[in-house]
């Protein structure tokens, strides 16, 4: 048997960040609720209220800013000029994945690339977080790459 991955664990890891109980909660939270944007004080709020027990204000801000940072949450301020936060939308994640040429399937390169798929993504967010600094929007990235796939190449079938 396999071990099972927990999602959440695998993205702080990946993001470099430690695995903290307050951590996941607020990820896990932002994870779940991926339509909703919450101010520092109304994820305090809702959290207190989920967990029945307060996360220190101080370490939920902190910690709400370091996932932002990484590309976890997206940072947006309203017209009010409060600051709100959501999960990443997957339409801003670059998910590089391969067309191939010859038969036509397009698939995810992750397994392909294993560690370097996260440094791919890692540039992407930065690159769209430098965009949005300088003042652009509507931001999405389709990264692919087109050639033809192993399988074609040697011709095995499927
Ligand atoms: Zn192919």
């Amino acid at each position: 048997m396999t071990k099972p991955i927990d999602p959440i664990n695998e993205l702080l890891t990946a993001h470099g960040l430690r695995r903290t109980y307050a951590a996941k909660l607020v990820l896990g939270w932002f994870l779940a609720h991926p339509n909703t944007s919450y101010t520092h004080s109304q994820l305090l709020l809702v959290l207190a209220k989920d967990q029945h027990e307060e996360l220190d204000k101080v370490t939920l801000y902190r910690l709400v800013d370091r996932l932002t940072q990484v590309g976890l949450l997206l940072c947006r301020v309203d017209t009010n000029r409060v600051r709100r936060f959501q999960a990443m939308p997957v339409s801003v994640h670059a998910i590089p994945h391969f067309e191939c040429q010859s038969c036509h399937r397009d698939s995810p390169l992750a397994d392909a690339l294993k560690a370097n798929v996260d440094d791919l993504e890692r540039a992407a967010q930065n690159a769209l977080a430098a965009l949005e600094a300088l003042g652009y929007q509507g931001h999405s990235i389709d990264f692919a790459v087109r050639g033809v796939c192993a399988e074609c190449v040697t011709g095995a079938s499927h």
